[in-house]
């Protein structure tokens, strides 16, 4: 065999190295989970500092910071951090179309492929082509770390057979889980998809006969899961025997997903270019933060002003261990906090809330902000529904005022729809503070909006003011 001929994964990791940086379970446990924050704040440090260096060989961030003002060595450590200005998809997009088709925003372009092993996943996209990401092998393999530490966090452990129903294809929806359950938690992944690749009934099916025990996917499609076995099947979701559930329930109801299936279910947050970067614990009080790989910041929307814990902002992302494409201060647009203090399992590293929206998809209507999650969560803590809905934004009238109108599912054949749009109208004025309509529908009558029984890619509004 020529040592340089092919370019074998194996030989571009060295994976014990790989190991003492990023511990994977069950070794995280103990050591990164429990790291003092002194030890912590030193590895953090370091780990920018090179995330630093590797920026500035990159054209995008040059650009970027060069417009800033800023000059290689002017940030000298996580104290300056604030110093760096920030982007967004925003800049992602103009970098792409500036060098098409993958951008200048990453260090490493297909000719690599040449001295290195690479793959390239995408953004799940809903308009126009996904947005590109090609992953080196050490990033890859820290992001599988990552994903495993997740499913740790949860409670999986070796030997649990893991339905995993995010959509499979070029988005990373399916592949990193897939990646993380069978290197980094002993698990054995069933990669089924969602509904538009294995029918829902199948994966009831499947999950009865081959002794699955927990199941990934979004809320909307574990609630139709439950209520497919349940109603059409006559299968009692909670005779199957599922352990727990790892999600990413955003405003979502926990309990509602739990009852269905008689499982706990368990948070999680991560996007397709940063890989995992938070998740709960058993005590469900907050998703730890990877603070070892990553920094989030909670910035003000607005002013861009770094927010004390506890309050609401959007999260900025810098990586720390990305060599391909490291992302510093990427406002990635989430809504989140910061919870205070320090949870009961013992754990270190600092917990997220839960995602309350996303800042792009706000909505204001008559002054006040409405997150499409929040009206789920009011949605989906009616039993009478199945916690599908669907809002559409108008301009109405001569005066031109605008109006939501949230469409919902009725599953309860014996509710009276009168009395679920006055109840379900009455609390989201209480919860959202502004009017909206509510316009029952029947069972999957929304479906062909969201799209809740085919993908994971689940559209919940229709903002029909920029239509016109
Ligand atoms: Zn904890």
């Amino acid at each position: 065999m020529h040592a340089e001929a092919i370019p074998w994964y194996w030989r571009a990791l060295d994976f014990e190295e790989l190991a003492r940086e990023f511990p994977p379970p069950p070794d995280y446990f103990r050591t990164t989970f429990r790291v003092s924050r002194d030890e912590l704040r030193t590895l953090q440090e370091r780990r920018f500092l090179e995330t630093m260096r590797r920026g500035w060989e990159i054209p995008f961030f040059q650009r970027h910071w060069r417009a800033a003002g800023m000059e290689p060595g002017d940030i000298r450590g996580l104290d300056d951090l604030q110093k760096i200005p920030p982007y967004d998809v925003h800049h992602i997009r103009a970098s792409i179309e500036r060098n098409p088709p993958f951008g200048d925003f990453m260090g490493i372009s297909p000719a690599d492929g040449k001295r290195m092993p690479l793959v390239l996943q995408t953004s799940g996209g809903t308009t126009g082509l996904p947005r590109p990401m090609l992953y080196a092998p050490r990033d890859r393999e820290t992001m599988a770390i990552m994903g495993g530490r997740r499913f740790a966090l949860h409670g999986i452990r070796p030997g649990d057979m893991v339905l995993v129903t995010y959509a499979l294809g070029l988005s990373n929806g399916a592949a990193a889980p897939r990646e993380a359950l069978w290197r980094y938690s002993g698990a054995v992944p069933v990669m089924t998809g969602g509904g538009a690749t294995t029918p829902t009934r199948r994966q009831i099916e499947i999950a009865q006969a081959w002794g699955i025990s927990v199941i990934l996917g979004f809320p909307s499609y574990l609630r139709h899961m439950a209520l497919t076995a349940r109603d059409e099947m006559g299968i009692d979701p909670k005779s199957l025997g599922i352990r727990l559930i790892g999600t990413h329930l955003g405003m979502e109801d926990r309990r509602r997903i739990e009852d269905l299936w008689g499982a706990p279910c368990f948070d999680a947050y991560g996007t397709h270019e940063s890989g995992m970067m938070a998740a709960e614990c058993e005590r469900q009080s907050g998703m730890h933060v990877q603070e070892d790989a990553y920094i989030l910041e909670i910035a003000d929307p607005e002013s861009g002003r770094i927010l004390a814990e506890g309050e609401q902002g959007t999260v900025y992302i810098t990586t720390l261990y990305k060599y391909g494409a490291p992302q510093i201060r990427f406002n990635v647009n989430d809504i989140s906090a910061y919870v205070p203090g320090i949870c009961a399992c013992g754990g270190t590293l600092r917990r997220l809330a839960r995602i309350f929206g996303r800042s792009d998809n706000m909505v204001k209507l008559r002054g006040v902000n409405v997150f499409p999650e929040a009206v789920g969560a009011v949605v989906a803590g009616d039993r009478r529904t199945n916690g599908e809905f669907f809002c559409f934004v108008d301009r109405v009238g001569e005066a031109a005022t605008d109006e939501m109108t949230v469409m919902v599912e009725v599953i309860d054949p014996a509710a009276d729809r009168a009395a679920v749009k006055t109840d379900l109208e009455r609390r989201m004025k209480e919860v959202l503070g502004v009017r909206v309509t509510v316009n029952p529908a029947a069972k999957g009558g929304l479906d062909q909006y969201t799209g809740t029984s085919q993908t994971s890619k689940i559209k919940r509004l229709l903002d029909r003011r920029k239509c016109s």
